[in-house]
């Protein structure tokens, strides 16, 4: 355990060099905002990282970013979690199988917000599509992952939540209920995998952080007014990193 870290909190932590070395990471909504963030922190710090989203350019860019600066090439997996069906996730699953023969880490990322809405006019198009990507495509997807999560010695599985989803709150709509049961998968799973596997399963609230999304849920705000995604990323590498270690079926923040 690194001791410049307080064991229940890990927004202080120090990052050791080469933390993330030799670990294979899969970051959801890597293009842009906090996942993209999320995937140069682990590249940095020595990941190979797979980025997935549903824009190929700006994968692209974070791939030519992470390899300019010498990184360790990351893989790119373009998919729409919006629309994709099961031949598309088990194509993923079988080209990491052949690339990396296991997964060491597993960010979920990629959200929507819909709209800001009373749930009495909540449009049922919206609910459906917020919950399909904040919550039934990270099911999904962690379910077929976790064969690849068993292959490795260490393994980590984030879920991104958000103070909304903990305490809900007028007008957050779907986005509030996704984020409830985000919370209540990821204990769910690390109460299943805690003593049979080495997969610890934790979630993780940004809290408000400069991105499109803030934007859009809060437009009169001064951006200033909030951090930087690459200035919120000690408890990320934390929780993916061998510090974290044991530690499963927690709830923390970033700020
Ligand atoms: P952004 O809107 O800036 O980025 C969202 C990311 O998710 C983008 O990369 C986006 O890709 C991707 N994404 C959205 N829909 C899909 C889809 N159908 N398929 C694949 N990828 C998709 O949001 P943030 O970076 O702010 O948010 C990241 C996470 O943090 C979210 O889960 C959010 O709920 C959470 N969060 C954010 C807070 C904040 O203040 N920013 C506060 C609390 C929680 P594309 O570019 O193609 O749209």
């Amino acid at each position: 355990m690194n001791p410049a870290m307080s064991s229940t909190d890990p927004r202080g932590y120090t990052v050791p060099d080469g933390l993330l070395r030799e670990r294979v990471i899969l970051v959801t909504g890597a293009g842009r905002g906090i996942g993209k963030a999320a995937a140069l922190a682990f590249a940095a710090h020595g990941a190979s990282v797979v980025l997935l989203g549903r824009n190929a350019q700006q994968l692209e860019d974070v791939h030519a970013t992470i390899t300019a600066a010498g990184h360790p090439e990351p893989a790119i997996a373009v998919m729409d979690l919006a629309r994709s069906l099961a031949p598309a996730y088990l194509d993923l699953v079988e080209q990491l199988r052949q690339r990396y023969g296991r997964l060491d880490g597993l960010l979920h990322n990629a959200g929507i917000l819909g709209h800001r809405t009373p749930i009495e006019q909540y449009d049922v198009a919206t609910w459906h599509e917020v919950l399909h990507v904040n919550l039934t495509a990270p099911f999904v997807l962690t379910q077929l992952m976790i064969p690849l999560l068993r292959a490795s010695a260490d393994a980590s599985i984030v879920f991104t939540s958000s103070s909304v989803g903990r305490r809900g709150r007028a007008y957050w709509g779907a986005y509030a209920v996704s984020k409830f049961g985000i919370e209540g998968l990821a204990q769910v799973l690390a109460d299943e995998l805690q003593n049979v596997s080495r997969i610890r399963v934790n979630c993780l609230n940004p809290g408000g952080t400069r991105t499109r999304m803030r934007r859009q849920a809060y437009p009169g705000e001064a951006p200033e007014a909030r951090p930087e995604p690459a200035a919120i990323m000690a408890p990320y590498l934390y929780l993916m990193g061998p510090d974290s270690r044991g530690v499963t079926g927690q709830s923390f923040d970033c700020q």
